[in-house]
Order: C-alpha cells, then sequence, then structure tokens
C-alpha cells in the first residue's frame, strides 16, 4: 500500500513526524508531501494567483510553498503520478478538528482533496491543553490501533474519516466512539493592539470551545470524556430538511 502523509501544521511539524511512524508501521512505501510553513486554518484553498514550487528533501519527501490542499493536488498531479496514493493520512493536528473547526482545517481539508482524488483519507488531530505538553503518544498508540480496523473494513469513496484524540495519555484514554460532528458555542477572541506606529491590528485568537457543551454524541463530547472520536464526513453541505421545505415554499 502506497500512502500520502501530508499536514497543515508544515513539514517539520512534530505531529507529522507521529504520524509518519504510524504510516510506517502499515507500509514501506510511505510518501511525505507537506507544506514547508504553517498553514492551520487555510482551510480548502488552493494557490491560485502564485507559482507553487515543490523542494525536494528526498525521494518520498517533498515541501511544498503551498496550502494542504495544493500538497494534496501536486503529488497527485505530480509528484506521485507515477504511483499515486492508495491511502492519504492527514495530521497529526496540533490541536483539535472537532465541531466547525473542520471546516477551518487544513487537516480535513487536505484529506477532503484526496477524497476528491478517489483515495481513502483520514484526518488526525491531537487535542492538548494551552502550556501542558503533547500526548503525541496517545496519537501513535491509537491510530495505531484503529487504522488496522477502518483498512480493513474500508468506507465509502468521497467519504473522509476524521479522527480525535483526547488530551490524556494512552492509557487513560477510555476507547473509541464514533460520532456525529458537533457545533461549537464559539468564543472567538479578537484582540486589538497597536503597532509601532500608532495603528491598530488585530489578531483573531485561540476559539474556545465552551467546555463540556453538552452535545450529547458529539466529537467534542466524546473527546472531553476521554475517548477518541471517530467522525465520518463528506463534502456535501446541502442541508435535507432545508431543501425540503424550500422546495415546497420556492417551487
Ligand atoms: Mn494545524
Amino acid at each position: 500500500m502506497r500512502i500520502l502523509v501530508t499536514n497543515d501544521d508544515g513539514i517539520d511539524a512534530p505531529g507529522i513526524k507521529v504520524l509518519e511512524r504510524i504510516a510506517r508501521g502499515l507500509s514501506k512505501d510511505v510518501w511525505v508531501v507537506a507544506p514547508e510553513t504553517q498553514q492551520s486554518a487555510s482551510s480548502h484553498s488552493l494557490t491560485l494567483h502564485r507559482p507553487l514550487r515543490s523542494r525536494r528533501i528526498s525521494k518520498r519527501r517533498h515541501a511544498v510553498n503551498g496550502t494542504p490542499t495544493d500538497c494534496v493536488f501536486l503529488a497527485f498531479n505530480k509528484i506521485m503520478a507515477d504511483g499515486p496514493p492508495d491511502m492519504v493520512l492527514s495530521g497529526v493536528n496540533d490541536g483539535p478538528n472537532v465541531g466547525e473547526d473542520v471546516t477551518y482545517s487544513g487537516t480535513i481539508a487536505a484529506a477532503m482533496e484526496a477524497t476528491l482524488f478517489g483515495a481513502p483519507a483520514v484526518a488526525f488531530s491531537q487535542a492538548y491543553g494551552d502550556g501542558r505538553k503533547h500526548h503525541w503518544a496517545t496519537a501513535e498508540q491509537w491510530a495505531g490501533r484503529l487504522l488496522p480496523m477502518l483498512i480493513e473494513r474500508g468506507w465509502p469513496k468521497r467519504v473522509l474519516i476524521n479522527v480525535n484524540f483526547p488530551d490524556l495519555p494512552a492509557a487513560d484514554v477510555r476507547g473509541i466512539r464514533v460520532v456525529r460532528q458537533g457545533l461549537h458555542a464559539l468564543d472567538d477572541t479578537l484582540e486589538e493592539r497597536i503597532d509601532p506606529r500608532g495603528r491598530p491590528y488585530y489578531w483573531i485568537g485561540a476559539q474556545l470551545p465552551a467546555a463540556g457543551s453538552g452535545q450529547r454524541g458529539t466529537d467534542m463530547d466524546a473527546l472531553d470524556e476521554g475517548y477518541v472520536s471517530v467522525t465520518p464526513l463528506h463534502m456535501d453541505l446541502t442541508h435535507r430538511r432545508t431543501l425540503t421545505w424550500l422546495r415546497e415554499v420556492i417551487e
């Protein structure tokens, strides 16, 4: 099995090294095509108005001066065009991707892009508490347990699997929960500061989810309860109930 590993935190991020080890546990044919720099919250962005460069670090390791989506696009169309990946793994992201995070996330978008090329894709994210150490070993151990199960069973084309690991040591994780995407009661922070020339500038801070938002059966709830969350996602954003209702009202 040929595996492509990518992320949105950049090719030197600690999480991608974790994911490479996970991938090497499954296959000897692991390729890394990842952004040169931090691309978190780049969503499903494709670079159209400036040239893209791919820096070859070794045969199976390439850094791209673009977004996670650019990386997957280049991997399929150029870097791995002779033998496209059988599976794409994205992450392990530095921080959770739950609720509406998934619409901002470059980690998720890389997996989305892979599904557009018909490849099964899994996105991985490790939750952590600010200022505390990351439990990367939790991602490594639990992904090692989960991925073979997913690969053995398979799942529909054009669906990606979003996996989040709780902010706990591996031994304290309570298990795996298959859950739907939740919605944050977001507490977006926006800092206004003054630059050295006296002009204001703005910095969007962390989105602070209302802890334990009480949405049972969601990705956020599973993480809060100490479980690994597994959520199948797809790119069809149609809201079915409103579609039916709107048809009756308008057509
Ligand atoms: Mn990230």
